[in-house]
Protein backbone atom coordinates (compact mmCIF):
# COMPACT_ATOMS: atom_id res chain seq x y z
CA UNK A 1 0.00 0.00 0.00
CA UNK A 2 3.29 1.94 0.66
CA UNK A 3 2.24 3.76 -3.66
CA UNK A 4 -0.64 3.97 -3.51
CA UNK A 5 -1.63 7.84 -2.22
CA UNK A 6 0.18 8.83 -5.02
CA UNK A 7 -1.44 6.88 -7.55
CA UNK A 8 -4.16 8.85 -9.77
CA UNK A 9 -6.87 6.70 -9.32
CA UNK A 10 -6.53 5.88 -5.43
CA UNK A 11 -6.96 9.57 -5.11
CA UNK A 12 -10.02 9.51 -6.86
CA UNK A 13 -11.44 6.97 -5.03
CA UNK A 14 -10.19 9.11 -1.61
CA UNK A 15 -11.67 12.22 -2.88
CA UNK A 16 -15.27 10.28 -3.33
CA UNK A 17 -14.97 8.97 0.52
CA UNK A 18 -14.16 12.43 1.64
CA UNK A 19 -17.31 13.92 -0.44
CA UNK A 20 -19.93 11.78 0.62
CA UNK A 21 -23.27 12.48 -1.09
CA UNK A 22 -25.63 11.75 1.52
CA UNK A 23 -25.39 14.93 2.65
CA UNK A 24 -26.41 17.00 -0.43
CA UNK A 25 -29.37 14.54 -0.61
CA UNK A 26 -30.58 15.62 2.85
CA UNK A 27 -30.27 19.03 1.04
CA UNK A 28 -32.33 18.02 -1.52
CA UNK A 29 -34.91 16.39 0.83
CA UNK A 30 -35.20 19.81 2.93
CA UNK A 31 -35.61 21.28 -0.65
CA UNK A 32 -38.22 19.07 -1.74
CA UNK A 33 -40.32 19.26 1.59
CA UNK A 34 -40.13 23.03 2.09
CA UNK A 35 -39.93 24.32 -1.41
CA UNK A 36 -42.73 24.83 -4.39
CA UNK A 37 -41.18 21.93 -5.95
CA UNK A 38 -43.78 19.39 -7.55
CA UNK A 39 -40.65 16.79 -9.01
CA UNK A 40 -37.08 16.57 -7.64
CA UNK A 41 -35.02 17.15 -11.15
CA UNK A 42 -35.87 20.88 -11.18
CA UNK A 43 -34.37 20.92 -8.20
CA UNK A 44 -30.87 19.59 -9.23
CA UNK A 45 -31.02 22.08 -11.97
CA UNK A 46 -30.97 24.90 -9.73
CA UNK A 47 -27.80 23.67 -7.89
CA UNK A 48 -24.91 25.18 -9.89
CA UNK A 49 -23.22 27.05 -7.14
CA UNK A 50 -20.81 25.21 -4.93
CA UNK A 51 -21.61 23.83 -1.45
CA UNK A 52 -19.83 24.44 1.65
CA UNK A 53 -20.33 21.77 4.33
CA UNK A 54 -18.39 21.58 7.98
CA UNK A 55 -15.83 19.02 5.95
CA UNK A 56 -15.87 19.20 2.32
CA UNK A 57 -17.08 21.52 -0.39
CA UNK A 58 -18.81 20.09 -3.86
CA UNK A 59 -18.58 22.18 -6.69
CA UNK A 60 -21.16 21.30 -9.02
CA UNK A 61 -23.99 19.90 -6.79
CA UNK A 62 -26.51 18.98 -9.58
CA UNK A 63 -24.20 17.48 -11.81
CA UNK A 64 -22.86 15.36 -8.83
CA UNK A 65 -26.45 13.77 -8.08
CA UNK A 66 -27.74 13.86 -11.84
CA UNK A 67 -26.61 9.86 -11.41
CA UNK A 68 -28.71 9.40 -8.27
CA UNK A 69 -31.95 10.92 -9.66
CA UNK A 70 -34.11 7.70 -9.61
CA UNK A 71 -32.81 7.01 -5.99
CA UNK A 72 -33.78 10.49 -5.41
CA UNK A 73 -37.40 10.08 -6.94
CA UNK A 74 -38.21 7.85 -4.33
CA UNK A 75 -38.93 10.91 -2.23
CA UNK A 76 -41.40 12.20 -4.49
CA UNK A 77 -44.40 9.95 -3.38
CA UNK A 78 -44.04 12.64 -0.38
CA UNK A 79 -45.94 14.43 -2.29
CA UNK A 80 -47.75 12.30 -5.02
CA UNK A 81 -49.22 9.45 -2.86
CA UNK A 82 -48.51 6.56 -4.80
CA UNK A 83 -48.97 2.41 -3.55
CA UNK A 84 -46.14 1.52 -1.53
CA UNK A 85 -43.64 -0.85 -2.24
CA UNK A 86 -41.88 -1.74 0.75
CA UNK A 87 -42.37 -1.57 4.52
CA UNK A 88 -39.42 -0.79 7.22
CA UNK A 89 -39.43 -2.00 10.74
CA UNK A 90 -37.11 -0.71 13.30
CA UNK A 91 -34.63 -3.50 15.44
CA UNK A 92 -37.85 -3.42 18.24
CA UNK A 93 -40.17 -4.27 14.76
CA UNK A 94 -42.21 -1.82 15.18
CA UNK A 95 -42.87 -0.27 11.34
CA UNK A 96 -41.28 3.05 10.82
CA UNK A 97 -43.28 6.38 9.49
CA UNK A 98 -43.24 6.74 5.74
CA UNK A 99 -40.63 9.44 5.84
CA UNK A 100 -38.05 7.46 7.86
CA UNK A 101 -38.78 4.85 5.66
CA UNK A 102 -38.17 6.58 2.44
CA UNK A 103 -34.63 8.43 4.07
CA UNK A 104 -33.41 5.04 4.97
CA UNK A 105 -34.49 3.56 1.68
CA UNK A 106 -32.67 6.31 0.27
CA UNK A 107 -29.52 6.39 1.98
CA UNK A 108 -29.23 2.26 1.40
CA UNK A 109 -29.52 2.99 -2.01
CA UNK A 110 -27.67 6.14 -2.76
CA UNK A 111 -24.60 4.57 -0.70
CA UNK A 112 -24.67 0.88 -2.58
CA UNK A 113 -24.39 3.70 -5.81
CA UNK A 114 -21.68 5.57 -4.64
CA UNK A 115 -19.33 2.89 -3.05
CA UNK A 116 -19.62 1.05 -6.36
CA UNK A 117 -17.32 3.34 -7.77
CA UNK A 118 -15.21 4.23 -4.93
CA UNK A 119 -14.68 0.44 -4.34
CA UNK A 120 -13.59 -0.26 -8.06
CA UNK A 121 -11.40 2.76 -7.99
CA UNK A 122 -9.37 1.45 -4.65
CA UNK A 123 -9.32 -1.96 -5.50
CA UNK A 124 -7.79 -1.59 -8.51
CA UNK A 125 -4.93 0.30 -7.38
CA UNK A 126 -4.21 -1.91 -4.98
CA UNK A 127 -1.90 -4.85 -6.86
CA UNK A 128 -4.16 -7.44 -4.13
CA UNK A 129 -5.69 -10.28 -4.85
CA UNK A 130 -7.06 -11.41 -2.01
CA UNK A 131 -10.65 -12.21 -2.66
CA UNK A 132 -9.25 -14.22 -6.19
CA UNK A 133 -7.32 -16.75 -4.12
CA UNK A 134 -7.39 -19.68 -1.82
CA UNK A 135 -6.15 -19.39 2.23
CA UNK A 136 -2.61 -19.16 2.39
CA UNK A 137 -1.18 -21.87 4.57
CA UNK A 138 -1.03 -19.59 7.79
CA UNK A 139 -4.79 -18.98 7.79
CA UNK A 140 -7.40 -20.88 9.72
CA UNK A 141 -9.31 -22.01 6.59
CA UNK A 142 -9.35 -24.98 4.54
CA UNK A 143 -10.78 -23.49 1.95
CA UNK A 144 -12.78 -20.00 0.43
CA UNK A 145 -16.09 -20.91 -1.14
CA UNK A 146 -17.13 -17.94 -3.88
CA UNK A 147 -21.26 -18.75 -4.45
CA UNK A 148 -22.22 -18.63 -8.26
CA UNK A 149 -25.72 -18.94 -9.94
CA UNK A 150 -25.63 -21.96 -12.51
CA UNK A 151 -25.02 -19.44 -15.40
CA UNK A 152 -22.12 -18.04 -14.29
CA UNK A 153 -20.39 -21.59 -13.87
CA UNK A 154 -20.00 -21.07 -17.12
CA UNK A 155 -17.40 -18.64 -16.51
CA UNK A 156 -14.86 -20.98 -15.32
CA UNK A 157 -13.03 -23.64 -17.45
CA UNK A 158 -12.97 -25.97 -14.24
CA UNK A 159 -13.94 -29.55 -13.00
CA UNK A 160 -18.16 -29.94 -11.93
CA UNK A 161 -18.75 -32.05 -8.94
CA UNK A 162 -22.70 -32.42 -8.65
CA UNK A 163 -23.97 -35.77 -6.97
CA UNK A 164 -26.01 -36.78 -4.91
CA UNK A 165 -24.01 -36.20 -1.84
CA UNK A 166 -22.76 -32.80 -3.31
CA UNK A 167 -26.78 -32.06 -3.96
CA UNK A 168 -27.51 -33.37 0.15
CA UNK A 169 -24.65 -31.38 2.06
CA UNK A 170 -22.82 -27.51 1.71
CA UNK A 171 -19.31 -26.47 1.85
CA UNK A 172 -19.52 -26.35 5.57
CA UNK A 173 -21.74 -29.03 6.84
CA UNK A 174 -20.41 -31.25 9.69
CA UNK A 175 -20.44 -34.51 6.98
CA UNK A 176 -17.25 -33.84 4.58
CA UNK A 177 -18.26 -34.38 1.19
CA UNK A 178 -15.83 -36.53 0.01
CA UNK A 179 -13.91 -36.19 -3.75
CA UNK A 180 -11.36 -38.78 -4.84
CA UNK A 181 -11.14 -40.31 -1.26
CA UNK A 182 -10.03 -37.22 0.54
CA UNK A 183 -12.21 -33.86 1.66
CA UNK A 184 -13.34 -32.09 -1.52
CA UNK A 185 -11.33 -28.87 -0.28
CA UNK A 186 -8.01 -31.35 -0.34
CA UNK A 187 -8.72 -31.30 -4.02
CA UNK A 188 -7.48 -28.96 -7.35
CA UNK A 189 -10.24 -25.68 -7.20
CA UNK A 190 -13.41 -27.03 -8.63
CA UNK A 191 -17.15 -26.56 -9.15
CA UNK A 192 -19.63 -27.56 -7.22
CA UNK A 193 -23.61 -28.01 -7.24
CA UNK A 194 -24.32 -28.02 -3.26
CA UNK A 195 -27.42 -28.18 -1.70
CA UNK A 196 -28.37 -24.53 -2.38
CA UNK A 197 -26.70 -24.09 -5.87
CA UNK A 198 -23.42 -23.65 -7.44
CA UNK A 199 -20.42 -22.54 -5.65
CA UNK A 200 -16.07 -22.22 -7.14
CA UNK A 201 -14.32 -24.00 -4.00
CA UNK A 202 -10.77 -22.25 -3.53
CA UNK A 203 -8.29 -24.60 -1.49
CA UNK A 204 -5.43 -23.54 0.55
CA UNK A 205 -3.03 -21.46 -1.72
CA UNK A 206 -4.56 -22.10 -4.60
CA UNK A 207 -6.31 -19.32 -7.49
CA UNK A 208 -9.33 -18.52 -9.35
CA UNK A 209 -8.50 -19.80 -12.93
CA UNK A 210 -9.44 -16.41 -14.09
CA UNK A 211 -6.90 -14.19 -12.39
CA UNK A 212 -4.24 -13.40 -14.54
CA UNK A 213 -1.08 -14.38 -13.29
CA UNK A 214 1.29 -11.58 -14.92
CA UNK A 215 -0.90 -9.06 -14.03
CA UNK A 216 -2.92 -9.61 -11.07
CA UNK A 217 -5.82 -8.43 -12.65
CA UNK A 218 -9.37 -10.56 -13.78
CA UNK A 219 -9.19 -11.74 -17.47
CA UNK A 220 -13.23 -11.82 -17.42
CA UNK A 221 -13.62 -8.31 -15.23
CA UNK A 222 -16.85 -6.86 -17.63
CA UNK A 223 -18.30 -10.40 -17.14
CA UNK A 224 -17.00 -11.28 -13.16
CA UNK A 225 -19.89 -13.22 -11.28
CA UNK A 226 -21.93 -10.89 -8.85
CA UNK A 227 -20.33 -12.04 -5.63
CA UNK A 228 -16.50 -10.82 -7.07
CA UNK A 229 -18.50 -7.27 -7.63
CA UNK A 230 -19.24 -7.55 -3.93
CA UNK A 231 -17.78 -4.18 -2.19
CA UNK A 232 -15.35 -4.31 0.71
CA UNK A 233 -17.08 -1.38 2.16
CA UNK A 234 -21.08 -1.35 1.96
CA UNK A 235 -23.89 -0.05 3.15
CA UNK A 236 -26.13 -2.04 6.31
CA UNK A 237 -28.72 0.77 7.00
CA UNK A 238 -31.25 -1.73 5.90
CA UNK A 239 -31.50 -5.55 6.38
CA UNK A 240 -34.13 -7.34 3.76
CA UNK A 241 -36.33 -9.38 6.25
CA UNK A 242 -38.57 -11.39 3.72
CA UNK A 243 -40.30 -13.11 6.89
CA UNK A 244 -42.47 -9.85 7.59
CA UNK A 245 -43.30 -9.14 3.56
CA UNK A 246 -47.06 -8.23 3.96
CA UNK A 247 -49.70 -7.84 1.17
CA UNK A 248 -51.84 -4.84 1.58
CA UNK A 249 -54.72 -3.69 -0.78
CA UNK A 250 -53.24 -6.27 -3.32
CA UNK A 251 -49.70 -4.73 -3.18
CA UNK A 252 -46.53 -6.76 -2.26
CA UNK A 253 -44.22 -4.84 0.32
CA UNK A 254 -41.04 -6.13 0.75
CA UNK A 255 -39.78 -5.18 4.60
CA UNK A 256 -36.51 -4.45 5.97
CA UNK A 257 -35.17 -3.94 9.13
CA UNK A 258 -33.44 -0.74 9.53
CA UNK A 259 -29.86 -1.41 10.63
CA UNK A 260 -28.41 2.23 10.63
CA UNK A 261 -24.72 0.75 9.98
CA UNK A 262 -21.80 0.88 7.42
CA UNK A 263 -19.49 -2.16 7.17
CA UNK A 264 -16.10 -2.69 6.26
CA UNK A 265 -14.49 -5.80 5.68
CA UNK A 266 -10.53 -5.49 7.81
CA UNK A 267 -9.09 -8.16 5.75
CA UNK A 268 -9.05 -5.65 2.56
CA UNK A 269 -5.78 -3.60 2.77
CA UNK A 270 -7.58 -0.10 1.49
CA UNK A 271 -10.05 -0.48 4.56
CA UNK A 272 -6.92 -1.01 6.68
CA UNK A 273 -5.07 1.86 5.61
CA UNK A 274 -8.21 4.00 5.14
CA UNK A 275 -9.88 3.29 8.56
CA UNK A 276 -10.50 6.95 9.80
CA UNK A 277 -11.40 8.30 5.96
CA UNK A 278 -14.13 5.25 6.27
CA UNK A 279 -15.59 5.99 9.65
CA UNK A 280 -16.02 9.95 8.83
CA UNK A 281 -17.57 8.80 5.43
CA UNK A 282 -20.03 6.97 7.70
CA UNK A 283 -20.62 9.70 10.16
CA UNK A 284 -21.53 12.30 7.83
CA UNK A 285 -23.90 9.48 5.92
CA UNK A 286 -25.39 9.05 9.46
CA UNK A 287 -24.30 5.62 9.45
CA UNK A 288 -22.31 3.97 12.78
CA UNK A 289 -19.17 2.16 10.86
CA UNK A 290 -18.48 -1.71 11.87
CA UNK A 291 -15.34 -3.07 10.96
CA UNK A 292 -15.35 -6.69 10.53
CA UNK A 293 -13.26 -9.39 9.85
CA UNK A 294 -14.12 -11.99 6.80
CA UNK A 295 -11.39 -13.97 5.87
CA UNK A 296 -9.14 -14.04 8.76
S1 LIG B 1 -13.76 -14.29 -11.44
FE1 LIG B 1 -12.29 -12.63 -11.45
S2 LIG B 1 -12.88 -11.32 -9.74
FE2 LIG B 1 -13.91 -13.32 -9.44
S3 LIG B 1 -12.53 -14.51 -8.14
FE3 LIG B 1 -12.00 -14.99 -10.27
S4 LIG B 1 -10.36 -13.56 -10.81
FE4 LIG B 1 -11.35 -12.78 -8.96
S1 LIG C 1 -9.35 -7.56 -0.49
FE1 LIG C 1 -9.85 -5.46 -1.16
S2 LIG C 1 -8.12 -4.77 -2.39
FE2 LIG C 1 -7.94 -7.04 -2.16
S3 LIG C 1 -8.92 -7.86 -4.01
FE3 LIG C 1 -10.49 -7.78 -2.40
S4 LIG C 1 -11.50 -5.76 -2.68
FE4 LIG C 1 -9.57 -5.68 -3.81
Amino acid sequence: MNDLTANTKFQEGLHLLKHPLLPLVRIVQLLYLTGPFERVAPILDELIEPIETATATYDKPGELLRPFLPELEMMEPLKHPAPPTYRILAENLEELDQFEAMELMICQQVITKELEQINSLLCGTCGCTLCCVGPTADMGHDFFEIPLSAPETALFALARIDNDDSRKLTANSEKVLQVNDTPFYQNQPALYHWQQGWSLILPKKSRCPNLDAASGGCMIYPQRPGVCRKPQIFPYALERAAEHDRIEDDHDLAAYIGRGKLLAVWDCPYVRELKDEIATYAELCGLEPVFKENKA
